[in-house]
């Protein structure tokens, strides 16, 4: 059973990145899309998959992975953020419909990631500004993730900390924040969810970290 499970995982998931070769060759096939797909569909649906991607109106995860109707489960907002909602729509897919694959869906030139990045610039300028020493100055870097975690934004309070993580590793440019945020959304979605986690321990499901390219229209399957 387990075995099958994700073998079904990995299956879904070559699918879905064949389906993805196709759309960003300027082939996709709009497969499942017509009414007999969604006469089929009225009384239940089985998704193979979950996605949690960005809400960006460039990265619709049912047209770039070239999927149809009940194909794949999909919950997004900016920047794909890790809060009751999304941990709900989520362990709803994983608990009921039973998919064997989630996939957290980023990509480059994320505003939502970009948007932290200013902020935790504006927030670095401010903490300097009100220190005089360097002793005080070491004090505010050291307490910068307790500033993050009261900013006044959301998207600071989610994804600085990511663009923070990514800093702290010496990473310095956009499409490397963008990688740390898919990473940190995963972590975040295993700690906070008891239904992923026990899933993921009896390998009922499998997660998978993908940044959506804009230029070439393929994803990047990232591993950590
Ligand atoms: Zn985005």
């Amino acid at each position: 059973m387990q075995d099958v499970r994700e073998s079904t995982a990995n299956a879904t998931w070559s699918r879905m990145l064949a389906g993805n070769r196709r759309f960003a060759e300027g082939k996709a096939e709009h497969p499942w899309q017509d009414a007999e797909t969604r006469e089929s569909l009225i009384d239940r649906q089985t998704p193979d998959a979950a996605v949690l991607a960005c809400s960006d109106s460039r990265v619709p995860p049912e047209i770039i992975f070239d999927a149809g109707l009940g194909d794949l489960f999909t919950v997004r907002n900016a920047g794909h953020m890790v809060d009751d909602a999304a941990i709900a729509s989520l362990e709803y897919a994983v608990a009921k419909l039973h998919v064997s694959l989630l996939v957290v869906l980023g990509h480059e030139r994320c505003g939502a990631v970009a948007m932290a990045s200013d902020g935790l610039d504006a927030l670095l300028a401010r903490a300097t500004a009100e220190i005089e020493d360097s002793l005080a100055a070491a004090e505010a870097m050291d307490t910068l993730d307790e500033r993050i975690a009261e900013d006044a934004s959301i998207i600071m309070r989610q994804i600085g900390f990511s663009v923070w993580q990514a800093r702290e590793a010496e990473l310095e440019d956009a499409a490397d924040y963008e990688r740390v945020h898919i990473a940190r959304t995963i972590e975040e979605l295993v700690t906070r969810s008891e239904v992923i986690q026990s899933a993921l321990a009896e390998e009922r499901l499998m997660i998978v970290g993908a940044r959506y390219q804009l230029e070439s229209g393929k994803v990047e399957v990232l591993s950590f």
